[in-house]
């Protein structure tokens, strides 16, 4: 410890550094308390690259763990610290280099703050679309390490569309280039891509290409309650079948809308069984809602509420991002799923989860980014009670299985962290795991980075 401190000190300014216990304790999770985390050794807090480049060169001489954190907002233990690790902040770098709008691209450092580079860009014109619910919280580093997702994918995409290049030091401290920042590029295999997604894993992103779009008009929503889950995901697939193409498609389950109501007085529709949020920023999103009513309508839909305004319109997003929130007060703790499967099968897969919770005698509330399949099955359960504990985690564990069977993948945008660890092999198979580990070697051949998160 002593040693590792004393190589730290020499290349790092002494702000940079945290080794009080009671504070590096506090570094130890992400949001996903219950999974196990270690005690880290040191918390380094770099604002340059060549700190960073410090850190890992310290660490491989002195063979010890790296754990890469943005703001900690991880819903999969992917960013908890192992015992003796460095746990590496990047929250300090956290510099806008460049906005060019004639490149349609901004060069961020990883502790950008998703919501910050939106309102940057969004005053030039510009429009971000990666937008998870937490993105007021989290960093664009850790929207890279997850590959997250958000509220307006349906329309515009994931965090991996946007990542055109990256600046990543690597296990041993050398600076590799990825990608590009033209519009265009093949040059040899696609690196950048492979860094996003991979968890603190392969190397520390210490600078991104990010691309951009011009920002659309403001999107106006609707709401429409459903009788139950069931007509709701007819009504999605109906939407999508049409053709119609809404900036935002989210489904609560009346648990969700209950738990939001409560924390949060939003005065959403109690009796509802299922409350479908539908969204369109198109030169007349007026008449695509109105068309999108008929639709949800003919699916059984009971109320269909156009909201007034833009402003109105906030508020329903409002109450979708207080979900996961809102859903954690209704125990002492919550496992949440990510399952995402083919939006064909979301009916099968709502239904489905609520055989779970049924089976298990626990309340499990689902909201989904119903457009993209992808479900939220959040297992509210009491951590102080051991059965019910167990219940939780063989639930969380059947609504997975339950997703593959549907054709569906274990991890739609939260990735896998130490949480869904078995569920990766069982999602891509033997080989597909020992090519993955091949890669995570040539990366990091000593195991430096992020060790036991993934397989
Ligand atoms: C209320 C709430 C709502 C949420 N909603 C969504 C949502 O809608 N969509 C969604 O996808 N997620 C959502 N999340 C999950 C979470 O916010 C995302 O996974 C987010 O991308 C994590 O960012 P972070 O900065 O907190 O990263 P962290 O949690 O600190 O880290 C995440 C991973 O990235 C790695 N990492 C971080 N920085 C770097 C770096 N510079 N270089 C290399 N690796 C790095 C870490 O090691 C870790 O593996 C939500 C979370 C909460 C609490």
């Amino acid at each position: 410890m002593d040693a590792l401190l004393e190589r730290l000190r020499a290349g790092l300014p002494a702000e940079a550094l945290i080794t009080d216990p009671d504070v590096t304790a506090s570094y130890a999770h992400d949001m996903a308390s219950f999974c196990d985390a270690g005690t880290p050794a040191v918390v380094v807090l770099p604002r340059s690259v060549e700190e960073v480049q410090h850190v890992m060169r310290t660490a491989t001489a002195l063979r010890v763990p790296v754990v890469p954190q943005g703001a900690r907002t991880g819903l999969s233990g992917a960013a908890n610290a192992s015992d003796g690790c460095i746990v590496l902040s990047l929250v300090k770098m956290d510099r806008i280099l460049e906005i060019s709008p004639v490149d349609r691209i901004a060069v961020v450092e990883p502790g950008v703050v998703n919501a910050t580079l939106s309102r940057a860009v969004g005053e030039l014109g510009l429009y971000y679309p990666p937008d998870p619910s937490s993105w007021e919280m989290c960093t664009i580093g850790g929207n890279i390490g997850t590959a997250s997702g958000g509220l307006c994918c349906v329309k515009y995409g994931v965090t991996a569309e946007y990542v055109l290049g990256l600046e990543v030091v690597l296990a041993d401290g050398r600076l590799l280039n990825t990608g590009r920042r033209t519009a265009k590029g093949v040059a040899g295999y696609d690196l950048t891509r492979l860094f996003v997604g991979s968890e603190g894993s392969l190397g520390i992103v210490v600078k991104a290409v990010l691309a951009l779009r011009p920002r659309p008009p403001q999107q106006l929503a609707l709401a429409a309650e459903f009788p139950s889950a069931a007509a709701a995901c007819d009504a999605v697939c109906r939407i999508m079948e049409r053709g119609h193409t809404p900036s935002l498609l989210e489904l609560m389950d009346r648990t969700t809308v209950r738990a939001v109501n409560a924390m949060a007085s939003m005065g959403l529709p109690e009796s509802t069984e299922a409350l479908l949020l539908c969204a369109f920023d198109t030169p007349d999103p007026a008449a695509d809602l109105a068309a999108v009513g008929e639709l949800c309508k003919a699916s059984g839909a009971t109320e269909v509420v156009p909201a007034d305004d833009v402003a109105e319109s906030e508020l329903l997003l409002q109450a979708r991002r207080s979900a996961l929130p809102a859903l954690e007060t209704v125990k002492s703790a919550t496992m949440i799923d990510d399952v995402c499967v083919p939006r064909s099968r979301l009916g099968a897969m709502i239904e489905g989860t609520a055989a779970i919770a049924e089976k298990f005698g626990l309340t499990i509330g689902v909201c989904a980014h119903a457009g993209d399949g992808n479900t939220h099955p959040v297992v509210c359960f009491d951590h102080t009670d051991p059965d019910e504990s167990r219940r939780a985690r063989a639930s969380f564990d059947e609504i997975m299985a339950l997703g593959l069977e549907l054709g569906g993948t274990i991890t739609g945008e939260h990735g896998v962290g130490v949480l869904k660890k078995e569920w990766l092999a069982r999602e891509l198979g033997e080989v597909g795991i020992e090519l993955q580990r091949g890669i995570k070697s040539a990366f990091d051949p000593l195991g430096l980075l992020n060790p036991g998160k993934l397989f």
